[in-house]
């Protein structure tokens, strides 16, 4: 696992948006991240499973969470602006964004990847992700120190048999990611991307479903990175893909 020590607080006095909040890693993120001391926006596309998230940090007598309901398959960007808007006149800024929702598209070879699913991934996956991205921005910039995460995958940087789609658009993460932190290398901002790694969820077993869940990691398992991404200790890292496990 990623070596770093989450210290108790870290993340105090921080609002926090997560992306696919309601369920596998980025349903983790948020909870950890509110158990840390942020202030959660838990934004995905099942509001039952996002109210499930909410009710459970409410439970804990954590920082009341906030949900915006958004797909993004169908967003817009002025649905974007809008939802800057509210968070700016809800908590006034923004001190950290992870990127976390994705789909798999379906696993075939090159010559089958029908075209709606490889659309489907780019628009969720690229699409959404670079006008979520421009509209936050501003939002970030806002806050004295922000952190902006993206979520990429060991096919991110290279390759391999039958990933199409889901491969290529990762390869984009990647890139935004990259555009993004070289433009803002000098400001407040920051902005990295994780490759989780093998890890315990839906869309892991969507990949692979013969797999022996023991053996690999569970979301708790990889949260160091996460912290650690969103807290002050990483103030000076940026542009980077770092590897959760
Ligand atoms: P899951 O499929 O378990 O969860 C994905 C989350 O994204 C869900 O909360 C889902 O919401 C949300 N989501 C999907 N489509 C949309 C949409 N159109 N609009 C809004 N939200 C949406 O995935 P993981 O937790 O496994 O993956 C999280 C990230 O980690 C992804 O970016 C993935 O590519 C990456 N990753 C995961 C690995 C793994 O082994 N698990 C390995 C490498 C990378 P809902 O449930 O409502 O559909």
């Amino acid at each position: 696992m990623f070596n770093y020590s989450i210290k108790d607080a870290c993340l105090n006095n921080k609002t926090i948006l997560v992306t696919g909040a309601g369920a596998g890693i980025g349903r983790t993120a948020a909870l950890t991240y509110a158990k840390l001391g942020a202030t959660v926006i838990l934004l995905g596309k099942t509001v039952s499973k996002l109210e499930a998230v909410y009710d459970e940090i409410v439970a804990l007598g954590l920082a009341k969470p906030a949900i915006i309901p958004l797909d993004l398959k169908g967003a817009t960007k002025q649905n974007y602006i809008d939802m800057c808007s509210t968070i700016v006149s809800q908590f006034g800024q923004l001190d950290g964004a992870l990127l976390n929702a994705s789909i798999l598209g379906e696993l075939t070879p090159f010559t089958q990847i029908h075209e709606q699913v490889f659309n489907d991934v780019m628009k969720v996956n690229v699409t959404a992700q670079y006008l979520l991205a421009q509209a936050l921005i501003p939002t970030l910039l806002l806050a004295p120190k922000s952190s902006l995460v993206f979520t990429s995958s060991g096919v991110g940087n290279q390759g391999r048999a039958y990933w199409g789609a889901y491969s290529m658009s990762k390869f984009a993460t990647e890139g935004m990611m990259q555009v993004i932190a070289d433009e803002y290398d000098t400001s407040n901002l920051r902005t990295n991307a994780i490759n989780p790694g093998a890890t315990n969820t839906n869309m892991r077993s969507c990949a692979f479903p013969a797999e022996d869940k023991t053996e690999i990691a569970s979301p708790e398992d990889i949260m160091p990175l996460y912290v650690y991404l969103m807290s002050n200790d990483s103030i000076e890292v940026n542009g980077q893909t770092l590897k959760a496990q």
